[in-house]
């Protein structure tokens, strides 16, 4: 099997490699914030190195709402100028990586007693539309109460006054977050997985400059060198800067939120839906092929990020806004198929509650050199890498003289989105679906695996011809499951079936009959003993019945 260097059977070689090389720039934490700044700092000519304790995106980046936001949320807090840069960004991923970008009509009812009225409404959507930058195509629509009932027929017509028609995007987080490491693997960084950072290294006048890492495969330690060290690590942020230094001024506050995911068939909306729950905030109701996911909640949580648990009160606060407003659609907590959670790592500002707290990014730089970015949005992760690497060049005057004539990350296609001009994801499907001859494949998978790995796609196919299988349903998953493993890092089940594919929350049910022999290839790909076999069967088999288990 041909693989590229992201792959867990190229580890051995990566770790060594990471043992005896000082780096420009050490980043900590594997989610979308760690990824983008290796990527921008690769693209600089930086020789860069990122550690992530568990699997990359594992963290809050595969566990948001999954929308890449124009920002309107911001407008009501009269950031004017944070919706313009939100929605610069969103056009901007669009263009680089439109196979998990993907426009997303939306409907915002107006409704009695609701937050927002008809005029403020239509204001507010149309000072977006200005400030976001927003296609003339994609212009909101404002419509009367008959035609909000016509558009979503599943509304309660007691409450509705009337709607607006706009469009968010929405992204597969997860997957964002992969094809943005793998380009900054294929810019030259080393990024590695099941790595974390465990112990701050200094230099004599107490400057740090580097981590001692645990390998958690091999269950070795490794020290890892380099000039600059990043702390992207979320959450954890803290936790990071205490190995370093008792943290002084900011803390982060993190904010609990929840999503469950439902049958289409039991509330079949046609478009997504942001609208009011009886507390005043906003619920997102969003259509994923056969499911509907329904969040978030907005919570303080003071358990640390490891402890997370999705809580009966957080599933009856959802189901009773969506009931309200979808009353024949009748959901219950049995009819919830998975949900998950995540934490929000907000920067705490005294007496704000959870939903108050601002969602921008802010940059903290102890006294002896570490580097840490907390805060912001998947949406804006891009200008938050830009502004950590440019920060790390003014530090480092000799980097600077450099002069690298380097490709920006604006125009910068993310791995598998470099379509050719003009060619959109469904061309490129259709395209490759007729190149198959006689096709193996149906357009329908090739255009799933199109929108999953983009124009990696071809390279999928590819293996599924040199596998010779039979086109069955299980072999075009284990296809899928070999080219994880040799090029995006696969080293457990739960990589392949929650990060890589997203199946454990929109395809739950489907896996169920398949996951074990999934692992048994695993077992093989990786060359695993039987306690190794059996730990990556058991992680699994806890998430996915924790993804159905609320606690009281
Ligand atoms: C419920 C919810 C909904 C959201 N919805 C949206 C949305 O729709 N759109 C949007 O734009 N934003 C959304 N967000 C915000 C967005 O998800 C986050 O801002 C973003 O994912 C944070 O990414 P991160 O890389 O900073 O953190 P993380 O994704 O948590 O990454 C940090 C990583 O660091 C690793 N790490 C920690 N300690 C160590 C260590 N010692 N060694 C090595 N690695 C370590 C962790 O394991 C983790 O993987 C949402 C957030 C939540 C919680």
């Amino acid at each position: 099997m041909q693989r590229s260097v992201f792959s867990c059977l190229e580890r051995e070689k990566l770790i060594k490699h990471l043992s005896k090389t000082t780096f420009d720039v050490l980043v900590i934490g594997g989610g979308i914030t760690g990824a983008g700044i290796a990527l921008d700092a690769s693209l600089r000519g930086l020789n860069v190195a990122l550690v992530e304790q568990y699997d990359f995106a594992s963290g809050t980046s595969s566990r948001s709402t999954k929308l890449i936001h124009g920002g309107l949320r911001y407008l009501k807090q009269l950031e004017f100028s944070l919706v313009h840069q939100v929605g610069t960004e969103r056009r901007l991923l669009f263009q680089n990586a439109p196979h998990i970008v993907k426009a997303e009509p939306m409907l915002l009812p107006i409704i009695k007693g609701g937050s927002l009225g008809k005029i403020a409404t239509s204001i507010g959507l149309g000072v977006y539309d200005f400030l976001a930058g927003v296609h003339f195509s994609e212009r909101r629509k404002m419509l009367s109460a008959a035609e909000t009932m016509k558009q979503e027929p599943m509304l309660n017509p007691s409450l509705v006054l009337g709607g607006g028609f706009y469009y968010e995007y929405r992204t597969d987080d997860a997957r964002l977050v992969i094809e943005v490491m793998k380009s900054a693997v294929k810019e030259g960084a080393v990024c590695i997985n099941y790595a974390a950072a465990v112990e701050a290294l200094h230099d004599s006048n107490g400057k740090i400059n580097g981590f001692k890492v645990l390998d958690k495969i091999s269950n070795t330690h490794v020290n890892i060198r380099a000039k600059k060290v990043v702390n992207a690590a979320g959450p954890w942020l803290d936790q990071v800067r205490s190995m370093d230094a008792p943290p002084s001024g900011k803390r982060l506050k993190l904010s609990k939120g929840v999503h469950i995911v439902i049958a289409l068939d039991k509330l079949p909306i046609k478009q997504a839906v942001y609208f009011d729950s009886p507390d005043g905030r906003m619920i997102f109701a969003i259509p994923r092929d056969q499911s509907c996911y329904i969040g978030t909640t907005d919570t303080f949580h003071d358990d640390g990020p490891d402890k997370l648990n999705t809580e009966k009160v957080d599933i009856e606060y959802l189901l009773l806004a969506t009931n309200r407003l979808f009353p024949d659609a009748k959901i219950s907590a049995d009819d919830v198929l998975s949900s998950w959670v995540g934490v929000r790592p907000l920067i705490y500002q005294e007496g704000k509650k959870a939903g108050e707290l601002s969602r921008k990014d802010e940059i903290f730089v102890a006294p002896g050199g570490l580097i840490s970015i907390a805060g912001g949005k998947l949406t804006a992760y891009r200008l938050m890498a830009k502004k950590t690497v440019d920060l790390l060049m003014n530090q480092e005057k000799s980097w600077k003289l450099r002069k690298q004539i380097f490709p920006s990350t604006r125009n910068y296609p993310l791995g598998g989105g470099n379509f050719e001009k003009n060619q959109s994801p469904e061309i490129f499907s259709a395209l490759l679906t007729s190149k198959q001859g006689q096709p193996l494949i149906s357009e329908w998978i090739v255009q799933k695996w199109v929108d999953r790995y983009g124009t990696n796609a071809s390279e999928l196919i590819r293996m599924f011809c040199e596998l010779a299988l039979e086109s069955s349903e299980y072999n075009l998953i284990k296809a899928e499951l070999y080219y994880c493993v040799a090029h995006e890092a696969v080293c457990t089940l739960s990589d392949f079936l929650i990060r890589r594919t997203g199946m454990l929350y929109f395809e739950r049910e489907a896996i169920a009959s398949i996951y074990n022999a999934l692992n048994e290839e695993l077992a093989i790909l990786l060359q695993w003993n039987e306690a190794k076999k059996l730990a990556s069967l058991r992680e699994f088999e806890k998430e996915y019945e924790e993804c159905i288990r609320f606690r009281h």
